[in-house]
């Protein structure tokens, strides 16, 4: 006898879960459900216009594009529809940003979006961001106030990267320009790219020809 009780009924996935390969796995699982209900063209729109009115909860480059990848050679005709609609979205979003300007810094400005303080120490670090010469700064300041700085400039995630001078006292911050942000668009383009290659294969190969 098969036991089908109250603890096997107990829904598979929890729905808090935050890791993005457990959500694409969501995504796949709840695809095949669509695919076996009937009207599923019916439940395949639903089920989109849930995936697209949540794009915190089901993030395109995280968790919809692995599934879009995992259904492209999908083999069931009641699957394709919404693997079609899936790999669309995705394609979409993908050509969108391979089609904006990647380019190096023309000089030694940089971004210095996320950079919420307006101390006096954030204040110099925002103005050499600006600047478009220098590539260093040196802020000779209190261990606190370095960290500070140094914090700030994290969490904003400005193209720096940081050494500690140990001489005389106090000790001093340098803070050097890097292309940081340009370096991680070039290799988020070269995986745009890939990404769009292979969404963008025909579905069902050609048979294989003899040599
Ligand atoms: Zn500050």
């Amino acid at each position: 006898m098969v036991a089908v009780g109250r603890a096997e009924g107990c829904a598979r996935w929890d729905w808090g879960e935050r890791g993005a390969d457990r959500r694409t796995a969501a995504v796949l699982d709840l695809a095949h459900a669509v695919a076996a209900l009937q009207p599923s063209a019916t439940r395949g729109d639903q089920l989109l216009r849930a995936l697209r009115a949540n794009r915190a909860r089901w993030p395109l480059d995280e968790v919809i594009l692995p599934a879009a990848l995992a259904l492209a050679p999908a083999g069931s005709a009641a699957l394709r529809p919404f693997a079609e609609a899936l790999r669309a979205d995705v394609a979409a979003h993908l050509r969108a940003r391979v089609a904006l300007p990647l380019e190096p810094p023309a000089d030694a400005a940089r971004s210095t979006d996320g950079l919420r303080c307006t101390c006096e120490d954030c204040r110099g670090l925002r103005a050499f961001l600006h600047n478009r010469r220098e590539l260093a700064w040196t802020l000779r300041a209190a261990e606190a106030r370095r960290r500070h700085v140094l914090e700030v400039a994290h969490a904003a995630k400005v193209d720096l990267t940081f050494r500690t001078e140990r001489r005389g006292s106090p000790y001093s911050l340098v803070c050097t320009k890097t292309q940081a942000s340009y370096a991680a668009r070039v290799v988020q383009r070269e995986a745009d790219q890939a990404a769009l290659a292979k969404l963008e294969r025909p579905a069902s190969p050609s048979p294989r020809r003899r040599k």
